[in-house]
């Protein structure tokens, strides 16, 4: 496929585009303030910054490029316009707050504790230089759980991207925790991203459970 790779020099970006290569596509690389020629791509990539990304998609989907969006801190209204412009084109969009399998399993197994606790509270720690709290993913593990239960966000230098959910009862505690070691961890759910995007519904498609059916 030919890709853009929109946040090709960011921490996961520069680690995404080689690997991307390795896998047989061609890749180009979209900086802040570059203006690539969409036509002619089959797909576009973005991790960028949530105050950048609603500008690249929109404008890769209103000109007919599917997109794979990596970039968190997106609310309701950037969904639903995607899904909009996505629908209209009759390309897809997939999103999801985080590419990493284990911690898409850790929301699953999270969610199957969650019907048998009543109390439960989230950590999530990352990068302190990530800009967005509380992160996409243990916003979508807080909504996956009864009563939408508190999220406490760390910001430490040293960190990548870790989680915690706490599950208390009577006499024990029941911890379910996901680390994102290295960036390593978010290519094979991109790359399987790509592979599916010309199979999915045109529109929005949120999470990468929806690919691990
Ligand atoms: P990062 O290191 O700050 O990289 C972001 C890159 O995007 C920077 O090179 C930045 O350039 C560039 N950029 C900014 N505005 C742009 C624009 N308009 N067009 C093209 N490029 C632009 O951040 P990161 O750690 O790689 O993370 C990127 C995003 O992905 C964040 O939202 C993060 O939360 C998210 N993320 C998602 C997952 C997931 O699995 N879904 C995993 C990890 C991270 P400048 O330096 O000039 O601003």
């Amino acid at each position: 496929m030919k890709i853009l790779l929109f946040g090709a020099r960011g921490k996961v970006g520069s680690v995404l585009g080689p690997r991307l290569e390795e896998a047989g596509h061609a890749v180009v690389g979209v900086e802040r303030g570059d203006e690539p020629a969409l036509s002619g791509h089959d797909a576009a990539v973005d991790f960028t910054r949530p105050d950048a990304v609603r500008a690249n998609v929109e404008a890769c989907l209103g000109a007919g490029v599917p997109c794979v969006v990596g970039t968190t801190g997106l609310g309701p209204a950037e969904l639903a316009s995607f899904d909009k412009v996505a629908s209209e084109k009759g390309v897809a969009c997939f999103v999801a707050p985080n590419f990493a399998l284990g911690a898409v399993l850790m929301m699953r197994f999270a969610a199957e504790a969650g019907r048998h606790f009543e109390r439960a509270e989230i950590v999530e720690l990352h990068d302190e230089a990530k800009v967005d709290a509380p992160s996409g993913t243990a916003r979508a593990t807080a909504q996956a759980l009864p009563g939408e239960p508190p999220i406490h966000s760390v910001r430490l230098p040293g960190l990548v991207a870790h989680q915690e959910v706490l599950f208390g009862g009577p006499g024990e505690l029941l911890t379910i925790r996901h680390d994102t070691l290295s960036r390593e961890a978010f290519v094979p759910g991109v790359l399987l991203a790509l592979e599916r995007l010309p199979t999915l519904p045109r529109g929005i498609t949120v999470g990468l459970e929806a690919l691990l059916t």
